[in-house]
């Protein structure tokens, strides 16, 4: 009787308000009823009107929320006082256990128990890594025993501490570098950053700071500072940062840079912004220790044979062995005699030198490693093919003078194992997209005659 009592009263009101000039109705602000369906509406400041239910929707939410209304004073311009309103019985309803949101769950951190002996760690290279014997051999040894230490109980009472064992890579382009540092790392389970020495300049010049390499680091480990203190940070073009010669302006990008990475090589802590390789105000920062994570630098330090030999020469020169001299011309694998004194003769400082104990050199690719490569590794890029075209149930064959070609022609392009995709690739082009159109075709032959642009490649019919 009361309620209907009262939406009279509403009804009548708003119709007196008509009589008074107010012809609008008053809607409320939320789910836009007008006050004749949805009851009398709370006014508020700026004109607006909510409804009943509309104002307790909001209150629930609030509520909700765990906000505790008891704390709230009384409003002035509406209609109610939330004191009351707290002790309802609809506060008991609020659910105890809220949702969550799914954290990440954390990586397990690295234990010396995961790091493989140096001869199985070789043999994992051996999968991917097509010849670089004595470089898969050095790299193995010199990986296992940073870990080694890197896991020593720091407070071992013997006196003996040993050394950190940082890696200065040498090779032609394309010889497998980065390569080499990618499998290592994939294969170990650790974290690693590839930063480019070129775009390294002193802080406060145009160009990424040092600690930026750190950044990577820590962004490649998922932003888990324990793990990025065990990972590694390949530096690639190395030799860009040489002292250059006969400089009147200062030197940002080559001396100075290698100054100041010595810090990060011998280890120290660095505050490092977290997901981005900017520092600025808005930025969350880490700390990171760098004396556990291994550093390998790696460039093809050009003109370095010559620096070399030239060095050989003057021994021999001097000495009874006159005769060497001119094997020195022909020796495929000059890099592997170079000392601190001739990276030092081509421009690296000595410090710098210093922090990186291991040298390890990788050879030029001849055409025999080239065709390896080309078939062997577990990824081999031929491989690839094959089990493309085997999804269509074709079967590809490469003739073997067809690899020598490609083989030859890579070393034509004077870039490495890289030149091999992209010259695979042109060929492979047609034939990819030809052979899906027959449902006919059964096998294709690669012959030298088709990438020698003298016919088209053998295609035979099943059955
Ligand atoms: P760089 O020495 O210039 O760092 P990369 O390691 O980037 O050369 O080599 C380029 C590509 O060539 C690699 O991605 C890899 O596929 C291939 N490659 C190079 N060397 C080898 C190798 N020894 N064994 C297998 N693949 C290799």
């Amino acid at each position: 009787m009361e309620d209907k009592d009262m939406e009279k009263n509403d009804v009548s009101q708003s119709r007196d308000k008509e009589k008074d000039g107010d012809s609008y109705e008053k809607v409320c602000y939320m789910c836009r009823r007008p006050e004749s369906k949805a009851g009398p509406m709370i006014s508020m400041p700026g004109g607006m009107n909510l409804c009943h239910d509309c104002m307790q929707k909001a209150f629930d939410s609030v509520m909700k929320n765990g906000m505790d209304l008891s704390q709230i004073p009384n409003m002035p311009y509406m209609n109610l006082n939330f004191n009351d309103l707290s002790q309802t019985p609809r506060q008991t309803e609020i659910p105890k256990k809220q949702k969550l949101r799914k954290q990440k769950e954390p990586q397990p951190q690295l234990t010396m128990k995961d790091i493989p002996a140096p001869h199985v760690i070789k043999e994992k290279l051996d999968e991917y890594v097509i010849g670089q014997e004595r470089a898969k051999k050095v790299m193995s040894v010199a990986v296992y025993n940073h870990y080694k230490r890197a896991f020593l109980e720091k407070d071992d009472a013997d006196g003996i501490v040993i050394e950190k064992s940082n890696i200065l890579m040498i090779g032609p382009t394309g010889s497998g570098k980065t390569y080499l540092v990618k499998t290592l790392a994939k294969l170990l389970d650790v974290p690693l950053a590839i930063a480019d020495a070129t775009s390294l300049t002193e802080a406060g010049y145009i160009g990424d700071d040092i600690e930026s390499v750190v950044s990577k680091l820590l962004a490649a480990a998922g932003n888990d500072v324990e793990r990025a203190q065990k990972g590694i940070i390949f530096i690639d073009e190395i030799d860009k940062i040489a002292k250059k010669k006969q400089t009147n302006t200062r030197d940002v990008s080559g001396e100075s840079v290698q100054q100041e990475l010595l810090k990060l090589l011998e280890g120290s802590t660095v505050e490092v912004p977290v997901g981005s390789n900017q520092k600025n105000a808005m930025t969350p920062m880490a700390t990171v220790n760098t004396d556990n994570i291994l550093f390998i630098c790696g460039g093809a330090f050009p003109d370095l044979e010559g620096i070399i030999r030239e060095r050989l020469m003057k021994k021999s020169a001097m000495g009874f062995g006159a005769v060497l001299r001119d094997s020195f011309d022909n020796d495929p694998d000059l890099l592997s005699h170079v000392t601190n004194e001739d990276l030092r003769t081509f421009g690296m400082i000595p410090e710098f030198l210093g922090r990186l104990p291991m040298t390890v050199t990788l050879k030029g690719l001849d055409r025999d490693l080239m065709v390896r490569i080309l078939r062997e590794p577990k990824n081999a890029i031929i491989r690839q093919y094959e089990k493309l075209l085997a999804l269509d149930e074709v079967k590809l064959v490469f003739e073997d003078d067809a690899l020598d070609w490609i083989a030859e022609e890579a070393i034509k392009r004077g870039t490495g194992a890289r030149a091999l995709r992209a010259i695979l690739e042109e060929f492979m082009l047609d034939i990819m997209y030809e052979i899906p159109k027959d449902p006919n075709i059964g096998s294709v032959v690669v012959t030298r005659p088709y990438l020698e642009k003298n016919g088209g490649p053998l295609v035979r019919m099943r059955g």
